[in-house]
């Protein structure tokens, strides 16, 4: 009796190790299904290349960006078109992770949990959010220089333009494209990918916390001779400001204000800000996870701190979530969270099911916070910018000329967001080694609005 028992034991505790098992594969199977039927060693999906042979990327107005014929990969006609979408729609190597036909390959093939993608046939239809002529228009502003332009709709999500450069033609990859230092960090996506010295963008986040922690910020005057010392180092000024209030400080951008601003909010302060800002935090853009940006706070001195508050010194932010910032300014201190999938269509022409609630950021700003500093932000423009760049747009906007080094021209910055109700756009442009953050950006950001609020 007791071996019969002992062996019931037995097949009781390996019948719990199957069940056990097999609990794990359908988890996994759930989770990861998609990329297993999607990898390059499945040759239904697959050419002899390796390039995903089924599937079909297109723009928001349904230009085919990308598409496959009899297996071999296409992509659109014009040259300066795959160059400006090619970090959207990704190369056919798979050395841009965060394109398309890499990071969505899933969604292409048309894969799904009943049917795998056995059946894909020609694949799925996948539209993007960004409109290829944005695009065109924004890589051709960047005129060969390295950085990124990105516009979205805060109140929807739609990424309606999303450029990195450099770029290059898919189809025909340079040959010296690993060696070449015209092509260095090709594969990036700066937007989502990659982290930058902010400088006076920032500015926007120390104003936020000064509004918020000096209760007579509005009352104070401040007078630039062109530098201040703090803490025995010399904070450098772009020019020589004479008295100014706070609006014409953050309009003139002036680094002694700024700076002082700094050490007297303290580092602590300046943490909290820009947590709550979101500049440390990593978004999820349709799945494709953004750089968190890096501020070093612990054990800063006086004259770091200054800098610090200026946009200068260690810190690093990641264009995407500078934009969701924007964005959360804009529309009363939360924003639509970003995305770049507009929807798919199935290969037997079944689209995917409509978004049915928008993904909000969380409170980035506190609502009078955002509204006090939109109303500065649209001075900027008035005082500084000039509104005439920027025809019938409702525009708020921070220039920055961040120095990456000495002998090095700085990277240029330009961002913000239109108030106009049919065109709730957040924007942000980057032009490494560009020079003057407004002279620069300020004139890519014009372009490539011009374009979408006056049409093309
Ligand atoms: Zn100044």
């Amino acid at each position: 009796m007791k071996k019969i028992e002992q062996r019931a034991l037995l097949c009781c505790v390996l019948a719990l190790f199957l069940t056990a098992g097999l609990l794990v594969f359908l988890v996994k199977y759930v989770i990861d299904g998609g990329s297993w039927s999607s990898s390059a060693f499945n040759r239904h999906l697959y050419n002899s290349d390796g390039q995903l042979a089924v599937g079909t990327v297109l723009d928001r107005d349904g230009d085919i960006l990308s598409s496959a014929e009899n297996g071999v990969r296409i992509y659109y006609d014009n040259e300066t078109v795959r160059k400006a979408t090619l970090h959207a729609v990704g190369d056919l190597q798979g050395n841009i992770g965060t394109g398309a036909l890499n990071a969505f390959a899933d969604k292409l093939t048309g894969y799904n949990l009943i049917n795998g993608a056995y059946d894909a046939g020609q694949g799925a239809e996948l539209y993007l959010t960004i409109d290829a002529r944005y695009n065109y228009e924004a890589y051709q502003a960047l005129s060969g220089h390295a950085g990124t332009v990105a516009v979205y709709n805060y109140k929807t999500g739609e990424i309606l333009c999303m450029v990195s450069a450099p770029s290059y033609d898919p189809l025909h990859v340079p040959a010296d494209i690993e060696t070449n230092p015209r092509y260095e960090g090709a594969y990036l996506n700066r937007f989502l990918s990659s982290t930058f010295t902010p400088g006076s963008v920032y500015k926007t986040v120390t104003l936020t916390a000064a509004l918020e922690k000096i209760p007579d910020l509005m009352d104070r005057t401040w007078e630039c001779t062109g530098s201040v010392d703090i803490g025995g180092e010399t904070i450098i000024c772009s020019g020589t400001h004479g008295q100014q209030d706070i609006g014409d400080a953050f309009a003139n951008s002036c680094n002694v204000v700024f700076a002082q601003l700094a050490v007297e909010l303290g580092a602590d302060a300046l943490r909290e800000y820009t947590e709550e800002a979101g500049l440390t935090r990593s978004y999820s853009v349709s799945g494709l996870p953004t750089a968190r940006g890096t501020f070093v706070w612990d054990d800063i001195t006086d004259g770091e701190l200054g800098w610090a508050g200026v946009g200068q010194g260690r810190d690093q932010v990641n264009p995407c979530a500078l934009m969701c910032f924007m964005g959360a300014v804009a529309d009363g201190g939360r924003a639509a969270n970003p995305y770049l999938i507009e929807k798919t269509v199935s290969a037997l022409g079944i689209p995917s099911l409509p978004r049915l609630f928008t993904g909000r950021t969380g409170r980035l700003i506190a609502a009078a916070s955002a509204e006090a500093l939109a109303e500065m932000m649209a001075e900027n423009v008035e005082k500084t910018y000039g509104t005439g760049r920027f025809p019938n747009m409702d525009i708020c906007a921070k220039s920055g000329t961040a120095e990456v080094g000495e002998g090095k021209t700085p990277h240029a910055w330009f961002t913000g967001f239109l108030r106009n109700e049919d065109a709730p756009y957040a924007f942000v442009v980057l032009v490494e080694n560009g020079g003057g953050g407004s002279s620069v950006a300020g004139t890519v950001a014009g372009r490539v609005l011009d374009v979408m609020v006056n049409g093309y």
